[in-house]
């Protein structure tokens, strides 16, 4: 197989078979992510991802997932596209999902019926790497799109019949704008359809820009306490229905599960036991120990 940069395995579904078909991220500047900063932005060879797809043939020819790597694979145009999901066919004919991660901005290259096209391919599950529906912190960490560029793609996902997930950076508008991104995020994705609704907690990685800011003053993190009271805020302020799930933060604790809505008292409780009982000790240990996203 041809991995050639950093790997990111959906840790969610760790057994789908990855494949390859571009390299790093086209975005690369958000100021809290060092995940692709030494890995230049490529598409994949045909020949390379026609060689993977026939190894996996071997390894599991009854294959019915698979997630497309790298960062950003949705950025690719339709043409470019639509040929790699047909050789995914062609060799995996029994795939039900073709999962890939993407930015909000990589959808504006593709209509509607160019979605719906690549959903009848398999493309049926994407992974938007949201952050934040508060402009102000979208334009803090470098995101590369607003409020309204959300609402307007993510609604093309629905009319297209794509299952798309959303996910919300914990603590990435640092002490001063906390509230402002929490409530404005749940009110953008509110408006939004996602199956999924993932939050993490942001950890300042050497390298990143972030935390050059965080050493020099430009940058309040918050503590774990007021990440979690964060988190409470924008849960209270979510009303799509979804599956949720949270990371780096909290985990467990009556937080991750299907049905959002018809748990949210449950998870606003759990929120609120860790805020008043929770180890914050314990919960920094496991922060500082992270090594990437
Ligand atoms: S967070 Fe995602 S879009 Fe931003 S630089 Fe990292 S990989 Fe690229």
């Amino acid at each position: 197989m041809h991995f050639t940069g950093t790997v990111y395995r959906n840790p969610y579904w760790p057994t789908w078979p990855l494949l390859e078909i571009t390299q790093g991220c086209t975005h690369n500047k958000c100021k809290f992510c060092t995940m692709y900063k030494d890995v230049p932005f490529k598409m994949s060879p045909m020949e390379w991802i026609e060689e993977d797809l026939k190894e996996l043939k071997e390894m599991d020819p009854h294959a019915k997932t698979i997630q497309l790597l790298s960062a950003n694979p949705l950025c690719m145009t339709y043409d470019k596209l639509a040929p790699i999901l047909e050789m995914i066919k062609k060799y995996l004919p029994e795939i039900e999902v073709i999962y890939t991660q993407g930015r909000v901005s990589d959808l504006k290259n593709k209509t509607v019926e160019q979605l719906k096209s690549l959903k009848e391919l398999g493309m049926s599950e994407i992974s938007l790497g949201v952050e934040s529906g508060d402009d102000w912190t979208l334009d803090r960490i470098n995101k590369g799109y607003h409020a309204k560029d959300i609402l307007e793609q993510c609604h093309k996902l629905e009319d297209a019949g794509v299952d798309y997930w959303m996910t919300f950076l914990n603590g990435v508008a640092g002490r001063e704008y906390s509230r402002e991104h929490a409530v404005h995020s749940a009110e953008i994705f509110s408006q939004c359809k996602p199956m999924l609704v993932g939050t993490g907690g942001l950890t300042l990685f050497p390298g990143t820009p972030l935390l050059e800011e965080a050493e020099h003053g430009e940058f309040e993190p918050l503590s774990e306490k007021e990440m979690l009271i964060e988190l409470k805020t924008f849960v209270e302020h979510l009303t799509c229905d979804c599956t949720f799930i949270t990371h780096h933060t909290v985990s467990g604790k009556n937080l991750t599960g299907p049905n959002l809505l018809a748990r949210k008292d449950r998870i606003v409780a759990a929120l609120d036991n860790e805020i008043k009982h929770g180890d914050m000790d314990a919960l920094a240990a496991i922060r500082r120990n992270k090594r990437t996203l």
